[in-house]
């Protein structure tokens, strides 16, 4: 259930970016290896449109496919997921519940015991530094 709507002119003011705008309300992806990455340091993860904690640095690891990647998302996070039929595969695209942002995408094949690979873009999210 989305509880944040707004129309794509608001969307597109208040990201600024239109890269942003175009992966989180037009499910874009943005290129492989763009994204410079986040601190290495412990902090959290969120939703660039609506600022929902959407993962944390303990679920991060690195992939190497070209997009930060999670094991899984943080604890009670608003991540939905939906399946994705284009480009002629199968997917399940993963989305912000909060305000229906398009994330990316979850595949089986991850490292940690829930055996999944969120596979996120970049610019859908901000990272927030722990408090020291
Ligand atoms: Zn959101």
């Amino acid at each position: 259930m989305t509880k944040i709507k707004k129309s794509d002119d608001e969307w597109r003011k208040e990201l600024g970016d239109d890269l942003t705008f175009q992966v989180t309300r037009k499910a874009a992806t943005e290129r492989a290896f763009s994204h410079p990455g986040f601190p290495e340091e412990d902090g959290v993860f969120r939703c660039v449109c609506c600022g929902a904690q959407l993962f944390d640095k303990e679920g991060k690891f690195e992939s190497h496919c070209g997009w930060p990647s999670f094991s899984t998302p943080a604890k009670d996070a608003p991540i939905g997921e939906k399946s994705d039929t284009s480009f002629g595969m199968t997917r399940t695209e993963v989305v912000c519940t909060e305000c229906d942002a398009h994330l990316g995408h979850v595949f089986p094949d991850g490292p940690g015991p829930g055996g999944l690979r969120y596979c996120i873009n970049g610019v859908c999210l901000t990272f927030e530094p722990a408090e020291k």
